[in-house]
Parts: C-alpha cells; structure tokens; sequence
C-alpha cells in the first residue's frame, strides 16, 4: 500500500530521472511508504562529484528543495519510495531483517546511461524496523561518507554518499544524539541476504524471480546468446560471476588494510561493491587477528578472517541457489561446492598479483609466495604499520646506478612512523637482499619499479585518530574543517603529496583499545 502523505517535489530542473525496476519484483520483496519527515533539514555535506555523475542539477542541488528531498520531507519528481525485504546471518545467526530505516527513493538513470538506487538512510520507521527507532545519528552517517569516498579514490567498489543531512533531531542512544539522514548511492542494494530472504518467504518462483532480475542489473552478458546452454547453466555463471567479484572486492580490502567490521550476509552486495560502512576501521600495525568493532568480541570479522568470511557468506548465496542450478538437489549441491571451490586460489591469485604490484614486481615467479609471506611476517614481528611499511620501502628504492649511497640517504632523510625500526633492522636487510635479487629477475629498470609501488601504495589512509578528530570537530563544534581538510587528501591517495605526509602519523597510543560502533 503506496502512502501518498509526503508530496512530490514540482520542479523538474532538479535533473531526477527515476526508473523502479526492483518495484516490479513481486510484493514479497518490499513495501512501499514515504519517508518519515523531520523537523529541520539541514545538509552538512554534499557530494557535487556525485550529483553530476548523477545528472543532476548543481544549482538544485544546493536549494532549500534539495535539503527537504534529502531529508525525506519531500519526495523528488517521480520517487516511489519502497523499503526492501532482505534477511541475514548476522554474526551466524540467521534472521529476517529488511529496511529497518532505510527507503529506496527509486532508481537513477544517468546521462551515461547507467543505473543508481537512491536511498535514504536515516529516514525513519518501517515494517521492518521491529524494536528500532528507524534513525541514525550524525557521526556515523558522515563516516560512512568519509570512508566510501576513501574507498572509491582507492578505486575499490563501493557504494557512494550524495548527502548527509542534519535533521534538527536528537536521537535517542545511549546519550542523545543529533540526527542525519546519509543520502546513498549504490549499483543496486540487492544482498546475499536478499537471496535468503527470497528462498526462505518467496519460495523458488520468488528466487528465480530475484536471480533474474540480479542477472539483467549486474551480470547481463550472461542473457547474451550464446553465454550459456541452459537456465541451469546461466544460475551457475551467475554464481560464478558473483564469487569472482566478491573475491576481487575483499583483496582490494586486504591490500590496503580495510577491516569492513560487520561482514553479515546482508551487508553483503551481490553487485560486488562495498556497503554498510558502520563499526569499519584501517589497520595501523600489521596483524591479521586485528579487530576494532565493539560488537565482535570473537574477532569473527578480524582483518585476516575476511576472505574466510566472504567464503562463508558466498557459501550462504550458493546453498540457496541449489534449487536453480539443477532439478535434483544433490547435482545442484555439486554445483555449488564446484563453484565454492574455485575461490581460494581465485582470492590468492588476485591479492598476490596485489602484493606484487606493492613490491614492483611485474611479472609473476612461484617463489613471491614465500617472498611476500615472509616480509608480512616481519611486519607482524616488528609491529610494523602496514601502509607506511609500504610507503618507506617505496622511497628507499634506490633511483640509478650508485644503489647503496642514494638507499642510505633517502633512508635518513625521511621518517615512517610504525616502519623505521622495521626498516632499519638485519632481518629486513637480509629480506630486502632477496627482494632486490628478485628484482634483477624481471625486465625492467627502478625508474619504473618506483613508478609502480607509488602507484600500488598509497600515502595515506583514513586513520581512525583522524577520522575520529574530524567527526568530533563536526558533531560537537559544527567545525567541518578538519573533515573538509581529511576529505581533501584522501581524493588522490597515490598522489604522495606534502599535504597527505601529515596524515602518515600514527595516533600516541597505536589505536590500543581503539573501538568503532554500529552507530545503530
Ligand atoms: P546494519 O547493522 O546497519 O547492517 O543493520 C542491520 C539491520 O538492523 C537492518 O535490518 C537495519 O535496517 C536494522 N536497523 C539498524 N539500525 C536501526 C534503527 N535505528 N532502527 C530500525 N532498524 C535498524
Ligand atoms: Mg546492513
């Protein structure tokens, strides 16, 4: 039942071009309802790059207008707005969930032809919010917009931030918050959990209905003629192509040090793009078992569980999918654990193709394996922070012939915090020997190894000291500075400026007892 209470924006120049291919899908995949209103819209950040990408209009985007749509006062031209059903292993427990405090606005159609949801995040109760008050407090929603944008200038998928929009609100937590709405851009927000859910309370009919639908959205060569020799067969190409995508995204995580935090079967896209950026954090020293979130006391989601866990949660989407991938449960089984097996190697081949390109090596050697695991090992030893490792190893490349003279020069001359006593010691010596004799072994000069680790490495990173620091300056002083500022260096994080240097320091106490929350 459509609630018609929120009107519709008039104006037309805002450049909203709205398609709503997902409220096609049967009844059981959502519901439809408005936003709730809030009392006083205000938008703390606006994402221009966004908006034009988007088709819309930058001047509209800075109006009263645009305040009111983004805070779910108004609807925009051609909105039907719709909270999604989906469910979830959260923290191996499964449950039936769904937009809880989130509606889909509809989706963009862009200039260049592609498709966005729109979503507000923030925007009040719905069918499926159960004990909750359908709204999210301010700090986390502007560091969702900090990380997803740290995330796409690593080039990493992932959903984007339009809008945060204060809502003059207080929420309730454990001490009164002031509210927000984040404004969401994503590919699309169908989730493992979608799946689940489809299978557990649509039955077959409903699943096949949503893997079609998520075949037509994301993987559409799969339709081409040709692409497969059945339903059957094209199930399984989606499958495939989803578990490829997943272990390219949590590579990416790996190699720059993500902890996603909260890897639930429900925060997890099937277009392969990052979502939920709530208790997530990057690791300073380098140490698999490192864990940030308060809520996950058995280091479930610790930074070296995530390709495990990403496994777990593709082995969640494939059991579901059994039913379509063959008339007879146990060849279907088959299918999927063929599938599942492929993705260890697929991950390892993809993040020691990562690692490779860290050390500028560029061409592929069986004994990197062992090259790259034992330098990790030492970093773990000396605990060593894991980006600036990088970032010293990168500047004490040595450029030319007289090697040892501009190595030892460049080395004093500069400091990374959390490296340099790993960097000075015998034992990475001993390593850095081999690593330069593996060097030899490859066609090309140090002009052009440096060239590739400064574009493999980043100098900086959204430290959590930092990301903490901007969010305080913004929700207790209104002083949006220091995000503005954190924003800034992070657009370029392979650019290895002056500017981003600063952000290269680590915080006193090495985020000892750092904690991130849900934000929920
Ligand atoms: P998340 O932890 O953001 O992935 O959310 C997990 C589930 O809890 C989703 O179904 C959310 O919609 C729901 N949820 C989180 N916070 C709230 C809230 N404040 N009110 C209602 N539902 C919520
Ligand atoms: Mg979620």
């Amino acid at each position: 039942m459509t609630d018609h209470s929120t009107p519709h924006s008039s104006g037309s120049k805002a450049g909203w071009n709205f398609d709503h291919s997902y409220a096609e899908l049967s009844e059981v995949f959502y519901s439809s309802l408005s936003p709730v209103p809030v009392a006083a819209p205000d938008v703390v950040m606006v994402n221009e790059a966004v908006a034009a990408e988007l088709g819309l209009d930058l001047e509209w985007l800075h109006s009263e207008e645009a305040a009111a749509v983004f805070a779910g006062n108004i609807l925009p031209e051609g909105s039907k707005p719709l909270a999604q059903a989906y469910a979830g292993h959260q923290f191996g427990n499964f449950a039936r969930l769904g937009d809880g405090r989130a509606v889909l606005l509809g989706e963009q159609q862009t200039p260049s032809g592609e498709r966005f949801d729109i979503q507000l995040k923030g925007s009040g109760r719905t069918p499926f919010s159960r004990g909750g008050d359908g709204r999210a407090a301010l700090g986390p929603m502007l560091r969702e917009y900090i990380i997803s944008e740290a995330m796409y200038s690593f080039g990493i998928p992932t959903t984007r931030s339009l809008a945060v929009t204060a809502t003059g609100e207080q929420i309730r937590r454990e001490t009164p918050l002031p509210g927000a709405v984040l404004t969401r851009v994503a590919a699309s927000h169908l989730r493992v959990g979608t799946f689940q859910y489809a299978l557990q309370w649509g039955g077959v009919e409903a699943l096949r209905e949503l893997a079609d639908y998520a075949i037509n959205r994301h993987y559409p060569e799969l339709n081409e003629p040709g692409a497969a020799s059945s339903d059957s067969q094209r199930y399984e190409k989606f499958l495939r192509s989803v578990v490829e995508r997943q272990a390219q995204l949590v590579a990416n995580w790996m190699l720059v040090g993500f902890i996603h935090g909260v890897m639930n079967t429900d925060n997890m896209t099937i277009s392969g793009e990052s979502i939920d950026y709530g208790p997530c954090a990057f690791m300073n020293a380098y140490d698999p078992s490192t864990v940030f979130s308060s809520i996950d006391t058995g280091g479930r989601y610790a930074y070296g569980n995530q390709p495990y866990i990403t496994l777990w949660n593709l082995s969640r989407l494939a059991e579901v999918l059994i039913p379509l991938l063959d008339e007879d449960a146990d060849v279907g089984m088959g299918i999927a654990e063929q599938t599942l097996s492929g993705f260890e190697r697929l991950y390892l081949d993809i993040w020691f193709d990562g690692m490779r390109a860290k050390l500028g090596l560029s061409n592929r050697e069986e004994e990197d394996e062992k090259l790259i695991a034992d330098l990790l090992d030492l970093m773990k030893a000396f605990r060593a922070d894991y980006t600036n490792t990088f970032v010293g190893m990168t500047f004490r490349m040595p450029l030319g012939e007289d090697q040892a003279a501009t190595s030892d020069a460049a080395a004093s001359s500069r400091t990374f915090p959390g490296a340099d006593a790993l960097l000075a010691s015998g034992e990475y010596r001993a390593w850095e020997r081999q690593w330069r004799e593996r060097l030899t072994r490859q066609n090309t000069t140090p002009e052009a190894v440096r060239e590739m680790m400064l574009a493999h490495n980043p100098a900086i990173i959204p430290r959590n000291h930092r990301v903490e620091e901007a969010l305080q300056a913004a929700v207790n002083d209104g002083d949006y500075e220091p995000l503005h500022r954190l924003l800034a260096a992070l657009k370029q994080p392979y650019a290895h400026t002056a500017e981003q240097a600063e952000y290269a320091q680590l915080p006193l106490d090495e985020d000892q007892g750092y904690q991130t929350f849900c934000g929920t």
